[in-house]
């Protein structure tokens, strides 16, 4: 679809659509050439409605007057992926997202081998069972490990992976966190994409959007809590069992059928905004017990970049801004929800350069001198 098509639809007033008769399942035939046989076909184009032409389910945003996909069969709303409506950035903004994500875990399993041997070098020395002794005899262990490593270029691909899997083992939260961003990335894409399709489906996908949001927050905590406190089993515990439990109690509340509703928005905002405002106590913490460390800055700008994405994109949703003041202007583009979803990828960006800033601080430290 067009911009120029559903330009029409757009110049329609209110009232005008409001008789109507809504034509959900109307399609529009448009003729096509056949390039295999050269014989023209005519193909149906689902037509694209208005907010008042909208089954009652969908009638979520007053501010976005049309470009809307109401009760599509879906194989079609699969491929309105390549359509323009007023989903179209909402399913493509998180997508290029989720594959950002899948990249960035696929090159963190694969990254160059000096790199894990820097890290399981870092991960010994922050063994609180690990005496300073140790270390040495540890190292060449782990130099050892490297030069496997480089060797198992020409290994044999199951041994390789076996390998692969001890490096991803060692770094599991950072891995828990790209996959908790992966997951509601993708979630939210197939969310928006597919909503359309049917009362039933809408409900199920946005409480799953959903579900998917509260598991990007807690796994956000996953990385900074456990490398910044690896020394501190008992403060690891507490913090992250904390946001799990946290996180437990909000997928339990956002399954329940009443949330997904529209009144309910700017409660799911704020139970939101609240769990990742939780992050300000180890935050704190975390601050004073590195106090000392050259990387304190690079890390706080970061986590600070994140918390200002995160509720700058709560605020926005929460507020409608920019389609309230201009209704049916940005039906199709910078729509605040689009806006939101944007904020939303670039605060996971600066998370995860922050959880890198950790580690890289991490490395040169040991257990005594981090935390008391
Ligand atoms: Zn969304």
């Amino acid at each position: 679809m067009s911009f120029s098509e559903g330009g029409a639809v757009f110049k329609r007033k209110p009232k005008e659509a409001m008789d109507q008769t809504p034509h959900l399942h109307q399609t529009r035939k448009n003729k096509k050439r056949d390039h295999g046989g050269g014989n023209r076909v005519k193909a149906k184009r689902r037509a694209l409605v208005s907010f008042w032409e909208l089954p009652e389910y969908m009638k979520d945003n007053e501010f976005i007057l049309n470009y809307y996909r109401a009760n599509w069969p879906l194989k079609e709303a699969l491929f309105s992926i390549f359509r323009w409506h007023n989903e179209t950035l909402n399913v493509w903004t998180h997508l290029i997202g989720f594959i950002l994500f899948l990249g960035l875990t696929v090159a963190n399993l694969m990254e160059v081998p000096h790199q894990v041997a820097d890290l399981l070098g870092f991960f010994t020395r922050s063994m609180p069972f690990s005496a300073e002794t140790n270390v040495s005899h540890n190292f060449k262990d782990f130099a050892a490990d490297t030069t496997r490593l480089v060797d198992l270029k020409h290994a044999a691909p199951a041994e390789m992976d076996i390998t692969l899997l001890e490096m991803a083992a060692s770094r599991w939260p950072f891995f828990v966190f790209l996959s908790g961003s992966m997951f509601c990335l993708l979630s939210s894409s197939i969310c928006h994409l597919f909503s359309c399709h049917s009362h039933h489906l809408n409900l199920f996908l946005l409480r799953i959007d959903y579900v998917g949001i509260t598991v990007m927050i807690i796994t956000s905590f996953f990385p900074p809590i456990y490398y910044i406190f690896h020394c501190d089993h008992r403060w690891q515990l507490i913090y992250l069992g904390g946001i799990t439990l946290m996180g437990v109690f909000t997928i339990v509340t956002m399954l329940s059928p009443a949330m997904s509703s529209t009144k309910y928005r700017a409660l799911r905002a704020l139970i939101f905004s609240s769990l990742g405002l939780f992050g300000i106590i180890p935050a704190i913490h975390a601050v004073v017990v590195n106090w000392g460390n050259p990387q304190r800055n690079a890390t706080l700008a970061y986590e600070l970049a994140m918390a200002a994405s995160y509720l700058t994109g709560a605020f926005i949703y929460v507020s409608r801004i920019p389609e309230r003041w201009k209704p049916g202007w940005f039906d199709l583009a910078g729509h605040s929800h689009q806006i939101f979803h944007v904020l939303v990828v670039m605060g996971a960006l600066a998370h995860y350069a922050a959880t890198l800033v950790i580690l890289d601080s991490q490395h040169t430290m040991r257990c005594g001198s981090v935390v008391a």
